[in-house]
């Protein structure tokens, strides 16, 4: 190696002075940008603080987290593994080799839509696509941990191609997976992924999505996805209470067989978007959702969609989730008075919830600064 510092004029026993790193390389996030800090520290008081109902969303593992910060960050692996145009891809070879070895466990294959509370028919898709010489794919985002864990039917015996995101029901990083069983197609498939479209791959995620398949095969995972059907089932029960009925709310398709139930507002003075904003005056966090044949716009809508998968990674159980369907409920009415709801029965909601919060700690390893 050339070194224009001339080592032969350094002793021998004298290693090599290099010059000083720049000091921000190693400086925490706190000391070199405190403001992104800062806000990165709010968004954790927020999860931890309050009860994330979004249906998509999830908090993934402390592991999946440190993969995802990890030096794989640096590394461009153009390429797949033991084909890459750069050099140095020992390691992420063999991450990404562990994360391809989980992608053809049919168990991890997931299916879902994106507010569907029911279960589809993917043989009779199959049978549809057949008959008009289609392929199948199935886009089940929503439902990859129910596949994995046998609690929804797989789509993968009859979709040529099903995609999925890694990073909602399965709990692992923000990212997403393309699975078929056919030769031919996943041929073509990486082609067209690369060369065709992607740039670097992001080791750093690949390695977060081997540790998230590696979790899903784990019976804590199992337990988790059992509660989160058992809490949504829950969810569904309680919001069809006679007294919301008579307000005009009601559960779309009257339950539910996933991770989520759509709240029917149609008939409601309450609409999507006050739904929403309610809840979030007592830090439940769900979104507006249109239902069929919705008479309101689709920024307002008339539907809520909420989510269980993240309290049940939260540890979440039968109790639990009764206790914050019935908050919902007190909610919902409360926000359907004449006149609007009643500040002092939403900041005694609002108590219910910290409660419950607080009861399910969430990544007790992470300092917080006191707000
Ligand atoms: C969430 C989801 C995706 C992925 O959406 P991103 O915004 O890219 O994360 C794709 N398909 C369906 C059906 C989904 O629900």
């Amino acid at each position: 190696m050339s070194n224009p510092s001339s080592p032969e004029t350094r002793s021998p026993s004298t290693p090599p002075t290099a010059a000083a790193a720049d000091p921000a390389l190693s400086a925490p996030l706190a000391e070199l940008d405190s403001e992104i800090s800062r806000l990165i520290d709010a968004e954790l008081a927020r999860q931890r603080g309050g009860l994330e109902m979004i249906a998509s969303e999830n908090h993934t593992f402390r592991a999946v987290m440190e993969a995802q910060g990890s030096v794989l960050t640096n590394k461009y692996a153009e390429g797949y593994p033991g084909r890459r145009y750069y050099g140095g891809c020992e390691h992420v070879d063999e991450i990404e080799r562990l994360a391809i070895a989980r992608e053809t466990q049919p168990r991890l294959i997931i299916a879902g839509w994106s507010a569907y509370p029911r279960q589809l028919d993917f043989a009779r898709f199959r049978a549809i696509a057949d008959e008009v010489g289609a392929l199948l794919m199935v886009d089940m985002a929503h439902i990859a941990g129910l596949v994995a864990t046998g609690l929804h039917p797989s789509p993968l015996p009859h979709a040529h191609v099903v995609t999925t995101t890694t990073h909602k029901t399965l709990g692992g990083p923000r990212g997403g997976m393309i699975l078929t069983n056919d030769a031919e197609i996943a041929k073509k498939i990486n082609s067209a992924v690369f060369p065709g479209q992607q740039g670097g791959p992001l080791e750093h995620v690949i390695a977060g999505k081997a540790v998230a398949f590696g979790q899903a095969a784990s019976d804590a995972f199992a337990d988790r996805q059992r509660r989160t059907l058992e809490g949504a089932a829950i969810l569904a029960e309680r919001l069809s209470r006679p007294d919301l009925a008579e307000r005009g709310i009601t559960v779309l398709t009257g339950g539910t067989d996933v991770h989520l139930v759509l709240v029917d507002l149609r008939d409601s003075v309450l609409d999507g978007q006050q739904g929403e904003d309610l809840l979030a005056r007592i830090d439940i966090t769900v979104n507006r959702n249109a239902v069929p044949f919705d008479p309101r716009p689709p920024m307002v809508t008339s539907g809520l969609r909420i989510g269980t998968p993240a309290l049940a990674t939260r540890g979440f159980d039968a109790d639990a989730f009764t206790e914050v369907a019935d908050i919902i409920a007190e909610a919902l009415i409360a926000g359907t008075a004449e006149g609007g709801a009643d500040e002092a029965v939403l900041a005694e909601l609002g108590r219910r919830v910290s409660a419950l919060a607080d009861a399910h700690p969430l990544y007790p390893h992470l300092a917080q600064q006191e707000a």
